[in-house]
């Protein structure tokens, strides 16, 4: 019937997710809505015992809310980032020695691709009997994703961060008996209720399955990378990549420009056929970038910054007519500038 053959596709696309990711048993892995609501289930579940939250300067919008969502009083602890947009890891260690701790944090940054040290982090979360829960909805399919390396008890995925269907994600979670449903009912071994959307989760497998590959993905992926910020620095003085230069994914460029307002910038590119974002693909665009702020506590560089998102479709001639369009705008559009470009 239709029924069994659902079923037997979602969990096989189950049990393919929990062999990329490198999880024991397929009931660790559960099917939601995309990476939001796999955080918020994540959230949702912190145990009693955790008496504070620990999360980074950095963390993607629905990391932010549900961690205001789901304290219930319990104090919430962001470590800053350097410069270059790498952990505090001083500062994260005296944190988690301060109280037990949930923390949440991002595998690649969405702003920047700039790629934290999970594997460090887990060693003193696991030194502090912390529960760890990972963002890996930017970092899965560019960089290896396994969750015994990263040792985490919780991890996100978002479908359509690696080509997959939009409003599907999944949650890996080390021990189920933990979870509290949001959505109470028999799905998804009572974890997570509602009828499961089967054609999502087969895209997300599918999508998935394309990725097993990926190192030859992100070699053709940094070329092409390099090419934009390489073009765009030569052509536009003072022009500077915002996040560390090798620590990071590679489909992702953060670029600040001189003297300009990023969220009108856009504008201009997006009428001459460019679309790119300033900030967050997700925010409006209007509120300067937290990210760079926590970086350069700088809020010129963050109004100036430009988020260049590139795929392993993207090809160096879609680069060269990209660079065109953003020096000729920047040297001919009428801007509002900060003040006179030196
Ligand atoms: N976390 C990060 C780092 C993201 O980039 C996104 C992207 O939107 C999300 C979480 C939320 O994912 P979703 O759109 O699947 O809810």
């Amino acid at each position: 019937t239709g029924g069994t053959t659902a079923r037997r596709n979602i969990e096989e696309a189950r049990a393919d997710i929990a062999r990329f990711i490198g999880a024991g048993s397929t009931g660790q892995i559960l099917f939601t809505s995309g990476a939001t609501e796999s955080i918020a289930l994540a959230f949702a579940s912190i145990s009693r015992e955790a008496t504070q939250i620990v999360t980074s300067a950095v963390e993607h919008s629905a990391v932010l809310a549900a961690s205001k969502r789901w304290a219930n009083g319990r104090p919430v602890v962001s470590i800053p980032v350097n410069s270059e947009g790498l952990l505090d890891m001083e500062r994260m260690q005296i944190a988690l020695g301060h109280a037990p701790s949930f923390v949440s944090l991002m595998l690649a940054n969405n702003e920047t691709g700039v790629l934290f040290d999970i594997s460090s982090a887990a060693q003193l979360c696991r030194q502090h009997r912390a529960v760890l829960h990972v963002d890996a909805a930017q970092g899965f399919g560019k960089v290896p994703v396994n969750v015994c390396e990263l040792d985490c008890d919780y991890l996100s995925l978002s479908a359509h961060k690696f080509h997959g269907p939009k409003g599907c994600g999944a949650l890996y979670v080390r021990r189920p008996a933990q979870v509290q449903p949001i959505f109470p009912g028999h799905q998804e071994s009572h974890l997570r209720a509602g009828t499961e959307n089967v054609v999502g989760i087969m895209g997300l497998a599918a999508a998935a399955r394309v990725l097993a590959d990926w190192p030859k993905h992100v070699g053709l992926i940094a070329e092409p990378r390099d090419q934009l910020e390489h073009s765009i620095i030569t052509s536009i003085h003072g022009a500077v990549v915002n996040g560390h230069t090798t620590q990071r994914i590679a489909s992702i460029s953060n670029i600040s420009l001189p003297h300009t307002s990023a969220a009108d910038f856009v504008v201009q590119l997006s009428r001459r056929g460019l679309q790119i974002s300033s900030g967050a693909a997700c925010s409006s665009g209007r509120q300067p970038s937290h990210v760079i702020i926590a970086m350069h506590n700088d809020p010129l560089r963050a109004e100036s910054s430009l988020r260049f998102s590139l795929s392993r479709f993207t090809t160096r001639e879609e680069i060269a007519e990209a660079v065109h369009i953003v020096t000729q705008t920047y040297h001919h559009a009428a801007l509002p500038r900060f003040d006179t470009p030196a």
